[in-house]
């Protein structure tokens, strides 16, 4: 009997084993099957970009009731009315900035950690702020857990930037403002790059890539028209 019991223990281990191994793949798959169909197809070309979108595991940032739609070009709901960009907005964000492996870079908008999560295997170092404090904890958190060691989190309004680590190589906004938040402006090195939906809650929105020449942004491209969440906090301040 004691045989019996030993022998029904390994055998669910290997069991599950083999079918956690399974999943594993099939995630694999399924993530490689996204970035071939909504990301390579559509014209996102950068083979380093391809790459950490195949590495990393999308699902991994998505809550379970939602898991589902982990691998669709759709936007996850992320909590408190928030979401998580379509994989092809992300990918044209990583496509358009460039980024290299010494910049040091500032992301407002954490949301689910996913693109900071993203931007860590292409950059030094990733600072990302989250308005939401719930989400952005839980972001930390996961982020922690998945062994992002060169990112840092904070709870906080990002129009205000983060001094204490600027100077800033690249910044990225995944929230829209109506315009460009001054301290944001200052914290980007000389020849940084900010890429931004500018419009706030205008109902056309356009990612715009400047970069900084002599003290001052200068427009480089207009890279598209989007629909990104508008910018909470002081973005939102003299309105109404
Ligand atoms: N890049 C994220 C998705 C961003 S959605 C991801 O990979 O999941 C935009 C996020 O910006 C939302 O979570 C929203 O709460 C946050 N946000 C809005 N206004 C903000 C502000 N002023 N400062 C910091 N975060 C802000």
């Amino acid at each position: 009997m004691r045989y019996l019991i030993l022998f029904c223990f390994i055998a669910a281990f290997v069991i599950g084993g083999a079918t956690c191994s399974r999943c594993d793949q099939n995630i694999a798959s399924e993530q490689h099957a996204m970035v071939e169909r909504r990301v390579r197809f559509r014209g996102i070309s950068d083979e380093n970009v391809l790459k950490v979108m195949r590495d990393v595991p999308r699902v991994a940032f998505i809550t379970e009731e939602h898991h589902k739609m982990a691998y669709d070009d759709v936007r996850v709901p992320t909590g408190h009315g928030q979401t998580l960009d379509r994989p092809y907005e992300d990918a044209l964000i990583l496509n358009t900035i460039k980024i290299k492996p010494t910049d040091n870079v500032l992301e407002v908008g954490t949301g689910s950690g996913y693109l900071a999560a993203l931007m860590s295997r292409l950059a030094k170092n990733v600072y990302t702020i989250e308005i939401v404090p719930e989400l952005g904890n839980r972001a930390r958190e996961r982020l922690a857990k998945l062994m992002y060691t060169n990112i840092e989190v904070k709870v906080g309004d990002g129009f205000l930037g983060w001094d204490e680590k600027a100077p800033f190589d690249v910044i990225i906004l995944t929230a829209s403002p109506a315009t460009i938040p001054t301290p944001l402006m200052k914290q980007l090195s000389e020849g940084g790059r900010l890429l931004l939906p500018l419009g706030g809650e205008e109902r056309f929105q356009e990612l715009l890539l400047y970069s900084k020449k002599d003290g001052e942004l200068v427009l480089d491209r207009r890279v598209a028209p989007t629909q990104f969440v508008p910018m909470k906090g002081k973005a939102q301040e003299g309105k109404k």
